[in-house]
């Protein structure tokens, strides 16, 4: 007998079929071991969340309950783990599908994978992600307490920028990632993450330093990490583009 959906699973199944993705959930609900642990149903809470103290406001305005978010993520994790939607399944070693908090105030978007994540199935663990730790934290904030993701999961051949239909392909995935973590602020990091999620075909340095709302969300477009590896002179008004954003997350 199949085990019982838990909430989250049945929300995330419904999800998935609402934007066309239902059968890739079944392919990986039914594969007999996912590459990635398939953890969703234990991370469930088994009782009910704790009762708020009365009069102690909610932390924040975030719905539904943090641990019920997290168990989604977990569950859109696995299901994302098999996925073969588009052609970089092919070349990849490891989908990558996110890192740090599920419950950030703080989300980054980058564009991809690289080789790096591509080994490790981590977001930013090459050069540009040891730049963009340093950028988190010239923010006072830890890499930990933020929620870091890429437009697509997998690694395109030779860090070619993904192409239009693969992006088309994976962000439904980044969509629900956003839903889920509810994050106060939004960072699209470079031509790409900004393109995709603002849907437009502006330079990057048409768009950078301003604001913009992504499903709700305020988002700050800012210079990749990478490209500041490669010209430094990025650097000065990615930090002023960073800074607006620390202001924003102080501002409450
Ligand atoms: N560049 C990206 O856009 N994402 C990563 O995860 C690493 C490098
Ligand atoms: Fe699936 Fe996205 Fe990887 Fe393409 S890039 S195979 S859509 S996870």
């Amino acid at each position: 007998m199949r085990a019982p959906l838990t909430p989250a699973l049945a929300d995330l199944l419904t999800y998935l079929g609402e934007i066309g993705y239902g059968d890739v959930y079944l392919r990986a609900a039914s594969a007999p071991a996912l590459s990635a642990p398939a953890a969703a149903p234990d991370l469930v809470a088994p009782s009910a969340p704790p009762p708020k103290s009365p009069g102690v406001p909610a932390a924040s305005a975030k719905t539904p309950d943090s641990a019920e978010r997290a168990a989604q993520l977990a569950a859109l994790a696995a299901t994302v783990a098999s996925c073969t939607r588009c052609r970089l399944c092919e070349g990849r070693t490891k989908v990558v599908f996110a890192s740090g908090n599920p419950d950030a105030e703080l989300m980054l978007i980058g564009e991809g994978p690289g080789a790096e994540e591509d080994r490790q199935g981590l977001p930013f663990v090459g050069p540009a992600g040891e730049l963009l730790t340093k950028i988190i934290q010239a923010i006072e904030m830890k890499r930990e307490e933020v929620y870091i993701a890429n437009v697509v999961k997998c690694r395109p051949p030779g860090n070619r920028d993904p192409q239009p239909d693969e992006v088309s392909a994976c962000r439904g995935y980044l969509e629900r990632q956003i839903a889920l973590v509810q994050p106060r602020v939004i960072v699209a990091l470079g031509k790409v993450a900004a393109q995709t999620l603002l849907g437009n075909e502006s330079a990057i340095g048409q768009m950078r330093g301003r604001w913009y709302q992504i499903q709700g969300v305020p988002a700050m477009v800012t210079y990749h990490p990478a490209a500041l590896l490669r010209n430094s002179a990025l650097k000065r008004p990615t930090w002023e583009d960073m800074q607006q954003v620390r202001d924003r997350l102080r501002a409450g």
